[in-house]
């Protein structure tokens, strides 16, 4: 992974910098079309469970979320043959110990390690009679993480991208690794996902969540297609839960998220506790969050370092102005970071065994 680090590479969601123009989305309600939401919706559930993004309070108009799809679209399919090319199959961040010196760190390793912390935290079984058999990877890449489980698990893994490039690869690859009978990939849109209610025992969000204008649908979604019992795996990018007798986050901090969005044309993040309340809405179990960011501070020097080697800064400027502009603001997330605004969280949590 180190000589990878020699071209420019950005994590996945620092990718969306080909956007345009943003969208600036809040988060909603959920839609009334999904079997589990008109279930919660019957007990006034969403009522309470109605979040505020951070920086803004302007609502997706639909050819704000279509323009948002087209983008991220559109960028995947343009760059993750380079994607693949710097970090292999896996397109998110490694885990590392606290304080570790990424500069000769196995980054590749680190990648497989975040999917191990995630499963380990969430207690997914390794045992037989209880791992995962049928499992949905929403925001897929070119599906590292589900060839993994299938491997790992044995399981049935379905996976969903906006990128239809990603999905050929994904299944191209799952074909050439011999498991193109327990892997496949289509484009779908995780807040509108192409499953039947109910089907998926894992279902598995890694560094995708920070793409969705509609957090509540998201949740709602992923809800949906859990089957019951089943757990949900969250790994995303958010901002600092606010305090009791805070309504927003601070002027300045709405700034720097805000100058971080219209460069890398993000729709609004939420919380970690806003998930929380969401997953509550629905009345989940063993909802677990943690906080990783400092477990993925380690990759941000290394990929600043790839930029300023003369491969990564020719590279960069092959790449055109837009991922420029974006390389340009990686020193704000590293500033959001240190400042404890922006947070790498995982949310874990299991459905009901009967939903009402
Ligand atoms: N989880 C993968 C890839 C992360 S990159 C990995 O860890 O390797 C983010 C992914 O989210 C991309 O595949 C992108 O297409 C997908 N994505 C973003 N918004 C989406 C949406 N609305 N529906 C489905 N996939 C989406």
């Amino acid at each position: 992974m180190a000589s990878a680090l020699q071209t420019v590479s950005l994590p996945c969601f620092l990718r969306t910098c080909r956007l345009s123009p943003p969208p600036r989305p809040s988060i909603s309600f959920p839609s009334p079309s999904s079997s589990f939401s008109r279930t919660s919706q019957s007990n006034g559930c969403f009522v309470s469970a109605r979040v505020k993004a951070a920086s803004s309070s302007s609502s997706a108009t639909a050819a704000d979320v279509s323009e948002l799809k087209d983008g991220i679209a559109e960028f995947y399919d343009e760059s993750s043959g380079i994607w693949e090319d710097i970090w292999g199959e896996h397109m998110h961040h490694g885990f590392y110990d606290p304080g570790t010196d990424a500069s000769g760190s196995d980054h590749r390793g680190a990648q497989i390690r975040m999917i191990e912390e995630s499963l380990r935290f969430a207690g997914i079984s390794e045992d037989g009679a209880n791992k995962p058999k049928r499992i949905v990877d929403v925001g897929c890449g070119i599906g590292g993480s589900s060839r993994y489980l299938a491997k790992k698990y044995g399981a049935q893994c379905q996976g969903i991208t906006l990128s239809p490039v990603q999905a050929d690869r994904g299944n191209a690859l799952a074909e050439a690794q011999g498991l193109a009978d327990k892997v496949s990939f289509r484009v779908a849109d995780a807040l509108n996902q192409p499953f039947p209610d109910g089907q998926f025992d894992l279902v598995w969000s890694m560094e995708s969540g920070e793409h969705m204008p509609d957090k509540s649908k998201f949740v709602n979604e992923l809800a949906r297609v859990a089957a019951p019992g089943g757990i949900i795996i969250i790994v995303t990018w958010s901002h600092r839960d606010l305090g009791p007798s805070e309504e927003s986050l601070q002027p300045w901090e709405k700034d720097l998220l805000k100058r971080i969005c219209d460069a890398y044309y993000l729709p609004d993040w939420c919380s970690t506790s806003d998930y929380v309340k969401l997953f509550q809405s629905l009345s989940f179990q063993e909802i677990k969050t943690e906080d990783w960011s400092e477990h993925v501070a380690p990759f941000w020097p290394a990929v600043i370092r790839s930029a300023l080697t003369w491969k990564g800064f020719t590279s960069l400027l092959g790449s055109g102005l837009k991922t420029i502009k974006g390389a340009l603001v990686m020193p704000l997330m590293i500033q959001g970071y240190q400042k404890g605004v922006i947070k790498f969280s995982i949310i874990t949590c299991r459905k009901p065994p009967q939903t009402q």
